[in-house]
């Protein structure tokens, strides 16, 4: 059941109470107290109902009788910390039982605060308000977790996966290729004589050259595909469920944009290329990841000492 009308206060809105009681009087005492701001409050009259209402709206406030006749305050709990799907819920118990040890036992099964029937209507209020401000805080935490996470694992100029990304994808996809038979492809990339254009134009205009080429291998891959920056001026493309002979085609269009690509600066003009390994392995044994890059490595070497801006493909690799 909806109550609060949220027209005045949005996130107070965004804020759901849910009210488990078996007690009719109880739960108008309860609505009443929580009428004096705008949140959304679901009533449950008895422990089943708070769970189903529960997993439907997930609240971040439970105010939760002691005893109701289906199941507990301590089991709903109980339940609810057992939730793993669902961001912090700050549990107050309300209930007209006073002996401490039971009380006890109320936090040790996962509630956050009680009160006791009867109880002081801003009392009740006031409790809710500091679970509002732990939920909050707890909000602010996952989210900040979560921007901390990305970024662990993103590469900080060209926005692309980092190595360590790379890795944690390519180890889960190795072993999916290994299990379901699909194909799994490596290239590695690096720029050519990429200290030059430093040296010649700039740091400023090799950063643009490392995002203009992030941006062309952004646009080759495919999303079910990972492509990042493991170091300088070297990437990583991945494929998978590709022929050897589809992965040359996007290389070479990968290759063949870059070595187009006009670069502008008020001092002159440049234009950049790049050398490639491929290497792959199709079967029932992954080889690990790291030896897989290796052998694109050595087609890498050998694309650059035969020339530069081409496409070598490793010969020891199982395709
Ligand atoms: P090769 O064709 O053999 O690969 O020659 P190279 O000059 O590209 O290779 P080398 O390894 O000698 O030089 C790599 C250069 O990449 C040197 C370094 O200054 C530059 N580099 C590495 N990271 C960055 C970066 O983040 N920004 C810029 N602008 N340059 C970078
Ligand atoms: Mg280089
Ligand atoms: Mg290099």
């Amino acid at each position: 059941m909806r109550l609060a009308k949220c027209e005045v206060d949005a996130t107070a809105c965004d804020f759901k109470v849910l009210v488990a009681d078996d007690s009719r009087i109880y739960r108008k005492l309860v609505e009443h107290a929580l009428s004096k701001r705008q949140y959304t409050v679901l009533f449950a009259k008895s422990g089943s109902e708070a769970i189903d209402l529960f997993s439907e709206h997930q609240p971040s406030v439970v105010i939760t009788d002691w005893m109701m006749p289906d199941l507990s305050g301590i089991e709903l709990c109980q339940h609810i910390r057992n939730d793993l799907r669902q961001t912090y819920t700050y549990i107050i118990i309300l209930t007209g039982i006073t002996e401490k040890d039971k009380l006890v036992k109320g936090l040790a099964a996962g509630a956050d605060d009680y009160l006791t029937k009867p109880f002081h209507s801003d009392e009740l209020l006031a409790r809710v308000g500091v679970g509002r401000r732990i939920v909050e805080l707890h909000r602010q935490l996952e989210a900040k977790n979560l921007l901390l996470e990305e970024l662990a694992l993103t590469d900080a100029l060209t926005g692309l996966p980092n190595r360590r990304a790379i890795e944690e994808w390519a180890a889960r996809q190795l072993s999916g290729a290994a299990r379901y038979g699909f194909s799994f492809l490596v290239v590695l990339a690096d720029l050519d004589h990429f200290k030059a254009v430093n040296d010649t134009h700039g740091h400023d205009a090799g950063d643009t050259v490392l995002k203009k080429f992030s941006e062309i291998l952004r646009a080759n891959s495919r999303r079910s595909d990972i492509c990042g920056r493991i170091g300088g001026e070297e990437f990583l493309l991945i494929l998978t469920h590709s022929t050897q002979e589809n992965a040359m085609v996007v290389i070479e269009r990968i290759r063949a944009e870059l070595e187009a690509a006009k670069f502008d600066f008020g001092a002159g003009s440049l234009t950049a290329t790049a050398s490639f390994g491929l290497a792959g392995f199709e079967g029932t044994q992954a080889p690990d990841f790291s030896r897989l890059v290796s052998q694109a490595d050595a087609a890498l070497y050998a694309a650059k000492r035969t020339g530069r801006n081409r496409i070598e493909v490793a010969v020891t690799h199982v395709l």
